[in-house]
């Protein structure tokens, strides 16, 4: 995705490449082994410090497990980076087999919906004076949020080539920059 938008990106899994990115995407997969390896690897701390730094970074699915405040229904010690205020459940709409497609009105988007993937994927449970949400399902339930340099969304644009939340993040980056 950011590649066919121009950016020049590499795979971030040391301090060292970290040091070396203007911005941050946190990808889907598992916030829990996501944060095992993140301080194994003593990438958590400097990753911490980046974000308070203003660095832009965006959290899909995992991701958004990783960037915020609190974590609801995390493993045992589970530990997020932080930065967003807000509350974040895991698999807040169930297993893998409760995967599910939906468009959701992002106006801030423009007007065209964004259809949404979600995968074994978690709800914002609650957002903070300093977080807005940028989305909500027809519930209510807000699943992408904003606060300055950060962004996350409970799904993954990319597997439908939703190209305007890379665009933004891309903005930010190049805004920050
Ligand atoms: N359920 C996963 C977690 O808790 C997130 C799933 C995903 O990123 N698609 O980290």
């Amino acid at each position: 995705m950011l590649t066919e938008l121009g950016a020049d990106a590499v795979p971030v899994r040391r301090e060292s490449e970290l040091d070396s990115v203007e911005g941050l995407v946190i990808p889907g997969g598992e916030s829990t082994v996501m944060d095992k390896l993140s301080r194994t690897f003593g990438l958590a701390e400097p990753l911490k410090q980046r974000i308070a730094d203003g660095m832009p970074v965006y959290g899909t699915c995992a991701g958004l497990i990783m960037l915020s405040d609190t974590v609801l229904d995390g493993i045992a010690g589970q530990q997020t980076l932080g930065g967003l205020d807000v509350a974040v459940r895991r698999n807040a709409f169930g297993t893998q087999v409760d995967s599910f497609e939906t468009d959701i009105d992002m106006p801030v988007l423009g007007d065209e919906p964004v259809h949404a993937v979600f995968i074994r994927a978690p709800i914002v449970d609650s957002v903070g004076d300093r977080a807005s949400a940028l989305g909500v399902l027809s519930d209510g339930r807000v699943v992408a949020v904003e606060q300055g340099n950060l962004m996350g969304t409970s799904f993954h644009p990319e597997i439908t080539g939703e190209i305007r939340f890379h665009e933004r993040f891309l903005d930010k980056v190049r805004a920050a920059g």
